[in-house]
């Protein structure tokens, strides 16, 4: 088991649409693939931070991912936005309670995913059951983030950005010389700004079309073309790219992620 991920290292947890690869009922070369790497749970990374691991959403493949990766609990959540592929599984968390000794899991995310979770969470918040000596609740503390308002969690600096995604507003986040960008359809000015002189981009790249909430690839590679990232990763892979062929169609810097990809000393640890 990991106790604690080294500062600095991280690991996708998930690299797939909010369908996952393969997808229920598709017989696409992708979707009946071996290759391990065309294998995509849902959008998640966790991250080495100075004092403890920091989980970006709670995908509903939480609870494979930590088997997977044989990892006990996140220390802290932040969350992206609220669509189901990246909050749903927080109820697993509480699994991460009854490991952490009942320490509050502090969660900072923006006012529309507080108030997401408070509704579809609602048992959580409510003291009948907090009190109720069964089954069991995960113990939160949510903390409220705004874009370009820098924090810190577990003694790191964590920019939160402003991202188009459709008719919503969501975060991407920057850490030292790393930023998590997943589920993106436009990058605004303000945001662009904030993104110049990366080692390390973790972009959404759904599929080579463009999407009505999603960059395709050109859309991507406009978009790394601007802001000359050292490297780049995709995340939230559709079933349209087979991992091998989309490694060999672009350029050394520019890679597909996939499950379990670990990335050494990625950023400074602040
Ligand atoms: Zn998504
Ligand atoms: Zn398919
Ligand atoms: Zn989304």
């Amino acid at each position: 088991m990991i106790e604690k991920i080294p500062a600095g290292d991280l690991i996708f947890l998930g690299t797939g649409t909010s369908h996952g690869v393969p997808m229920i009922g598709c017989e696409c070369a992708v979707c009946s693939s071996p290759d391990p790497r065309n294998k995509r749970t849902r959008s998640s990374i966790i991250l080495g931070f100075p004092e403890g691991d920091l989980l970006i959403d709670t995908s509903p493949d939480l609870r494979q991912q930590f088997l997977r990766e044989r990892l006990l609990y996140a220390d802290s959540i932040l969350f992206t936005h609220p669509h189901v592929d990246h909050l749903f599984g927080l109820d697993d968390t509480r699994r991460f309670s009854h490991l952490n000794g009942m320490r509050p899991i502090e969660v900072f995310c923006s006012e529309h995913v507080e108030r997401e979770i408070h509704a579809r969470f609602e048992y959580i918040f409510d003291p009948a059951v907090q009190n109720f000596p069964a089954g069991g609740i995960p113990k939160l503390h949510l903390n409220r983030i705004e874009p370009f308002r820098e924090f810190e969690v577990l003694g790191q600096k964590v920019l939160p950005l402003r991202i188009i995604h459709g008719r919503i507003e969501i975060l991407g986040f920057r850490i030292g010389d790393l930023a998590y960008c997943t589920d993106v359809k436009i990058v605004p000015p303000e945001t662009m700004e904030h993104l110049y002189g990366l080692e390390t981009l973790i972009i959404g790249c759904l599929r080579y079309d463009p999407h009505p909430t999603h960059m395709g690839l050109d859309e991507v590679l406009e978009l790394v073309e601007k802001l000359q990232p050292k490297r780049v990763f995709f995340t939230h892979i559709g079933h349209g790219f087979d991992h091998e062929k989309l490694s060999r169609e672009l350029p050394e810097h520019i890679r597909p992620a996939f499950d379990g990809l670990y990335l050494e000393k990625c950023f400074p640890t602040s």
